[in-house]
């Protein structure tokens, strides 16, 4: 037994597990990534009693939310902005998966508005994903489709790789700050986006709020700003980029807000926010779910279009303890898909299941070796800059946390605890 129980993220070294759900107390809540150092350290997710926020939150959102004010809340946005002209008058960010089918299909078909849909491309298509947003979009909603920098965005997973092992992150970045881009662009304020995370946890007040803080979309001064754990200027000088090597990152700007009035609206507020019954919905409009089982878990309608989210999901796993699977199962425990008890075997059966099947794509897009010629040297900056599963391993040894992890009789590395 290994004695030492550094928590190397600053979360709770004793870990619980949700009596109704599969969380755990290292559920780390969601930072603002645009302001994540890689020195910070993470809150994890809070209990009451046996039982995670999460969970108290979801039944309480049952019995004691007025569903038909929200609805008729929803009814008086859209009416707000609805366009007299025909032109678009809302925007809805996705990927063409379960999530954004829906939001698209609401507004256009429920509540006769004019979506135009804005997708941040994932780092490498699968074939499903390609297949599902190219009939989201030949259902109806024209979209504006961005591709950012392929050399700077593969450096920056690398560095986020490196730094706070999570390649996913600029790619988030993106994924947030487009759709305010276009938003201003195009002069179209409303934006819609699904469910609020705080739904999983994070700050549980957050839920009554219909819309995203200002201060959490929006900065004042570059020096705010960092990007897979880094500042700009860091890295800037190390890499001898530019700032518009970054533009695609950032968030909208104070001044911006204030031409603009931008909002970023949650429909989880408005209506009740069912993932399986999205999956559901939006097989009526031709929504697939993938041909395999997602690695580390056994859905196939969640995060589909990207082979990086296998490594994302693995990665969290690797800090955390907690796989895709367990991401998977709290979530369709809470609205009453599967008991807890299939739930906990899910887990047992697929969680931190390497993503052996997009290794090979994933480790080319992480080596840096393999960007052609961008400026600087890139490589030089790197002990290893080629990645492949030797150095992968080496680099999940470096976040695993003491508290969590350690080697059994065979020198295998798992969780201390026992999943119940
Ligand atoms: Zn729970």
């Amino acid at each position: 037994m290994n004695d030492n129980q550094e928590s190397i993220f600053g979360l709770p070294q004793e870990v619980k597990i949700c009596s109704s759900c599969v969380y755990t107390n290292q559920k780390p809540n969601s930072s603002i990534e645009f302001r994540f150092k890689k020195t910070d350290l993470k809150s994890g997710l809070k209990f009451y009693g046996s039982e995670c926020s999460a969970c108290s939150y979801n039944k309480q959102k049952d019995v004691e939310i007025d569903w038909k004010l929200r609805k008729r809340n929803l009814q008086e946005i859209c009416d707000k902005y609805r366009s007299r002209n025909g032109s678009y008058d809302c925007l809805v960010p996705g990927s063409g998966g379960k999530d954004s089918f829906f939001a698209a299909n609401i507004l256009k078909f429920e509540y006769n508005m004019n979506p135009l849909t804005v997708t941040w491309a994932p780092h490498e298509y699968t074939s499903w994903g390609w297949l599902n947003f190219k009939t989201w979009i030949d259902g109806g909603f024209p979209n504006y489709l961005y591709h950012p920098n392929g050399a700077v965005h593969r450096l920056l997973s690398r560095v986020a790789l490196e730094n706070i092992f999570h390649p996913f992150q600029p790619f988030m970045l993106g994924q947030y700050s487009f759709p305010l881009r276009i938003s201003k662009l195009l002069g179209i304020p409303l934006i819609f986006y699904g469910e609020n995370s705080a739904e999983y946890g994070n700050n549980i007040n957050d839920n009554d709020s219909p819309t995203r803080k200002l201060s959490d979309i929006s900065f004042r001064n570059i020096d705010e700003i960092f990007i897979a754990g880094e500042s700009v200027s860091k890295l800037c000088e190390k890499f001898k980029l530019k700032q518009l090597d970054f533009e695609d990152y950032l968030p909208l700007r104070f001044d911006d807000y204030k031409d603009t009035g931008i909002e970023w609206h949650y429909l989880g507020y408005y209506m009740p926010w069912h993932p399986h019954m999205n999956y559901y919905y939006s097989m009526n409009s031709g929504f697939l779910p993938s041909r395999e089982r997602n690695a580390g878990s056994y859905s196939r309608y969640t995060s589909l279009d990207d082979m990086m989210d296998d490594f994302n999901f693995f990665c969290m796993y690797i800090k955390y303890g907690i796989g895709r699977a367990t991401f998977d199962a709290a979530q369709e425990i809470r609205r009453g898909d599967i008991t807890r008890e299939e739930g906990a075997a899910l887990v047992k059966k697929y969680d931190g299941e390497f993503p052996h099947r997009f290794q090979n794509k994933i480790f080319d897009y992480l080596s840096i070796n393999q960007i052609p010629n961008y400026g600087d040297n890139w490589s030089e900056k790197f002990d290893n800059p080629g990645m492949d599963m030797n150095n992968f391993k080496t680099l999940c040894d470096r976040f695993r946390s003491p508290h969590l992890w350690e080697k059994d009789s065979n020198n295998k590395w798992k969780l201390k605890y026992e999943f119940k």
